[in-house]
């Protein structure tokens, strides 16, 4: 396997740290609301990869962010860590958590009815909730 296929990241006090290998099934940003709480930020923007691909060290605290995501967040530092799901198996992990910067680029925008007027249109494509399946 190529040197390139394995990202590393974690939480900012680095007592979680996880591991992707390959490549990430897609690559997205998030407007709603609780992403821009969970984040405290504008937007969430996360690479999502099938569980089998990562591997955690650490351990977390999780609280239930919708019905079937569950959001789960370093205990010492409180920075968020990863999304997982109930209903499906992939793990969202967040573009700002991994060691490097510029390894993935967004392809698309959820929740984009909270977009932030002040951040650039048209970019990519933009869905006004939910990404059709
Ligand atoms: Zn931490
Ligand atoms: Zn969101």
């Amino acid at each position: 396997m190529n040197q390139r296929d394995v990202y590393e990241g974690g939480c900012a006090c680095g007592a979680v740290v996880f591991r992707a290998t390959g490549s990430p099934l897609r690559v997205g940003m998030c407007h709603c609301m609780t992403c821009r709480r969970v984040h405290g930020s504008a937007f969430g923007s996360y690479a999502i990869f099938a569980c089998g691909a990562v591997s955690l060290t650490g351990s977390t605290r999780e609280w239930q962010s919708s019905e079937q995501g569950r959001r789960h967040f370093c205990p010492v530092c409180g920075s968020v860590a990863f999304m997982m799901y109930a209903d499906r198996d992939e793990i969202d992990l967040p573009l700002g958590a991994f060691d490097e910067t510029g390894l993935f680029e967004p392809a698309y925008e959820l929740w984009c009815t909270r977009k932030e007027p002040w951040l650039p249109r048209g970019a990519r494509p933009e869905y006004d909730e939910e990404r059709p399946r």
